[in-house]
């Protein structure tokens, strides 16, 4: 498939071929268990722990810090979960935001019944969490404040700093999402005042099925997964050794090349924006106009269906998302669009492209303009639009 443009990295990205070289020893050579005690595995136990080091140095953490888990699913689950029982004596209150991933929304859905009390903070029209909606929600018995890095839909990147900061004045923990940052933004958890934060292999081209959560040491929460003594006794299962080495190269890979490549994808993100919002008309950029991530782009074109768009785009090779969920059986359109105060059927007509440094410019100058083709296309079958068209002429 190499005919294929792909633009959907927010949702998965390639694994890096130096990714792969680095894990393929631990599935054919060095597939000894890496808890056992003979020296076959001593290889396994060592690169485990190497892989840890690189991991926590490149967030400014202790490597005690660091617990590989499955995946971003797995460590937004196990920071809100633990927390939540961990501090179900002091309070029951838990404050999150309109347009967090599902792994946070669903697993404060279940928290909700079991007795917990969520608080959603609000977002502006360019996503950005309202501080003061979180100040005032704030109360005696608020125990964990998670407010994602940077949202998957739209891109806009949060004042992690800040709202850590009113976190801990009020000693208050704080988790952050931050899968669709790490590896793309500089992240340093002490300057950041992160107390908990998930990240996962396959946003930044690692391998699928492997994530982290850092835990501050000072933060005590328990186990998620439980069984045997692995992560020194926080998160049970066999070590996932190829997963974990992969994670560690594609950390290492970003730490060198993070900032050079955030550059090209974001001269390619606003070339792309420009080419989109000049050339088609009655077209809006969704998230934040400059604090959003490099490899992000999200439209609403008005009179469309995301979905047919995305079908016709499919049909050129070319691979993007829409902000809608009807693929999912839903015909709600994404709760991040309607937070950021779209109406439904421009939330319908939305259509995410997330880019990365594999892209080059000529792949975006036939995505521009075979998607002027489309939109036209769709626009001229869409009675919406003729109605719109015969108003403005009468
Ligand atoms: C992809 C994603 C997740 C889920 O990560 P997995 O590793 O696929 O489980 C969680 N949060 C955000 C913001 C994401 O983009």
């Amino acid at each position: 498939m190499s005919d294929i443009i792909y633009l959907d990295n927010a949702a998965t990205t390639q694994t890096n071929p130096e990714v792969y070289e680095a894990m393929k020893p631990y599935f054919d050579e060095y597939y000894g268990n890496a808890s056992s005690i003979y020296r076959f595995a001593g290889k396994a136990t060592k690169a485990i722990d190497d892989a840890r080091e690189t991991v926590a140095n490149f967030i400014g953490a202790k490597s005690k810090e660091i617990y590989f888990t499955s995946g971003g699913s797995e460590s937004d689950n196990w920071a809100l979960k633990a927390t939540a029982f961990a501090k179900k004596d002091k309070g029951k209150h838990i404050i999150t935001t309109k347009i967090e991933h599902h792994a946070i929304l669903h697993t404060c859905d279940y928290l909700e019944k079991l007795g917990f009390e969520i608080t959603y903070i609000n977002v502006d029209e360019n996503g950005v969490v309202k501080i003061d909606e979180l100040k005032e929600s704030i109360r005696e018995d608020t125990i964990l404040i998670s407010v994602m890095f940077a949202n998957n839909e739209i891109g806009t990147i949060e004042p992690i700093k800040e709202i850590g900061q009113i976190a801990h004045e009020k000693g208050i923990i704080f988790h952050t999402d931050a899968v669709q940052a790490f590896g793309h933004v500089p992240i340093n958890v002490d300057e950041l005042n992160i107390d908990i934060l998930s990240a996962s292999g396959h946003k930044f081209n690692g391998p699928k099925g492997v994530g982290i959560m850092y835990l501050r040491e000072s933060v005590k929460i328990g186990s998620f997964i439980h069984g045997g003594s692995q992560e020194r006794g926080k998160r049970a299962g066999t070590h996932n050794t190829p997963g974990i080495i992969g994670f560690a190269k594609a950390t290492e890979i970003a730490s060198e090349n993070m900032i050079e490549k955030s550059e090209y994808e974001k001269k390619l993100r606003d070339y792309l924006i420009n080419r989109v919002l000049t050339e088609i008309p009655y077209t809006k950029l969704n998230g934040h106009p400059e604090n959003r991530l490099t490899n992000n782009t999200n439209f609403s074109f008005r009179f469309i269906e995301g979905e047919s768009l995305l079908i016709m785009l499919d049909q050129k090779g070319i691979c993007g998302s829409s902000g809608s969920a009807c693929t999912s059986g839903s015909l709600d359109p994404s709760h991040v669009l309607l937070a950021i105060g779209l109406p439904h059927e421009i939330a319908h007509g939305s259509l995410r492209l997330t880019l990365s440094d594999s892209n080059t410019k000529e792949e975006i100058d036939k995505v521009v303009d075979d998607l002027k083709q489309i939109v036209e296309r769709l626009r001229s079958m869409s009675p919406l639009y003729e109605d719109f068209v015969k108003a403005r002429v009468n």
